[in-house]
């Protein structure tokens, strides 16, 4: 059996893949590894392209299309999805057919299936609190987890598995830009509730810095990180992450994607620059 190849990402909504990992997936597929994003839910309770209200039935198909932009930016294959519906975030009631209301067992044997048929040498999936805790990113990340170590087991099964996570250094820094992006574009609309407790999710769920194993330089494919940022346009109300004036902030807050390797488990204190089990030279 050949070895396992190449880089599965698996998140919870279109645009997570792009916000957590997309420097390090256009960077991995640049040097020759194959790369994909498993899409667990199809984002359906996302906003509207350019306005601030939440669409809590956005028609699936625009996101969809928005991370099938995203790939092509990234430089990595056509997104798989499960097609599972948005939960959407706490209180607001999960709809029918959502992830939140499915049996994880079942999540992670399609998962799995998916991982047979791939055959990635690593997986990236959220940390356990999801970033900030909701609910779509918690289940994703608990089910990939146990799609992983089912996997992982088999003979030509994945070799390492990456959580994405936030540094609580970070936070402060990526609050401070985005409070001077707000002011740089005139935006004066106050904060919604879900913004706050978002905020203050992001504070609780961060991760302390000496639990993130692995920081990866992403500057050399920043443009393709916030290319594909901008595919996402229904989630970035009016927001452009790809505009030039905006681009020395970008690279403060974007310029370093974030994980903490699971497995194969770390030694105490080692760090590294790239993850693991991919091809980092391009042939
Ligand atoms: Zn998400």
């Amino acid at each position: 059996m050949t070895e396992p190849r190449g880089l599965l990402a698996i998140f919870a909504h279109p645009d997570d893949e792009s916000f957590g990992a997309g420097g390090t997936l256009a960077l991995a597929a640049a040097a020759g590894n194959p790369v994909w994003v498993l899409c667990v839910t199809n984002g359906d309770q996302g906003g509207k392209p350019g306005e601030m209200e939440v669409d809590h039935s956005l028609d699936p198909e625009i996101r969809r299309e928005e991370l099938r932009c995203a790939c092509r930016e990234m430089g990595i294959a056509e997104p798989i999805f499960l097609g599972y519906r948005d939960s959407g975030m706490e209180g607001w009631g999960a709809p029918e057919g959502s992830l939140s209301l499915a049996d994880p067992a079942e999540v992670v044997d399609r998962m799995v299936a998916i991982i047979r048929r791939l055959r990635p040498a690593t997986i990236v999936t959220f940390d356990p609190g999801g970033v900030y805790g909701h609910p779509d990113h918690v289940a994703c990340s608990a089910t990939a987890t146990a799609a992983f170590r089912e996997a992982t087991a088999e003979p030509g099964g994945p070799v390492a598995l990456y959580h994405q996570a936030l540094p609580k250094s970070r936070i402060a820094a990526m609050q401070a830009s985005m409070a001077e992006e707000r002011g740089r574009s005139g935006d004066s609309t106050p904060p919604t509730e879900d913004d706050i407790r978002q905020q203050q999710a992001f504070e609780r769920l961060a991760r302390p810095d000496e639990d993130i194993t692995t920081i990866v330089d992403i500057r050399p494919v920043l443009d393709r990180k916030l290319a594909a940022l901008a595919c996402h346009d229904s989630q970035m109300r009016g927001r452009r992450w790809d505009d030039p004036e905006v681009r020395a902030g970008m690279e403060q807050m974007f310029g370093h994607e974030t994980f903490v390797r699971v497995y194969p488990e770390p030694r105490p204190g080692e760090q590294e620059q790239l993850p693991i089990g991919l091809e980092w030279q391009s042939r």
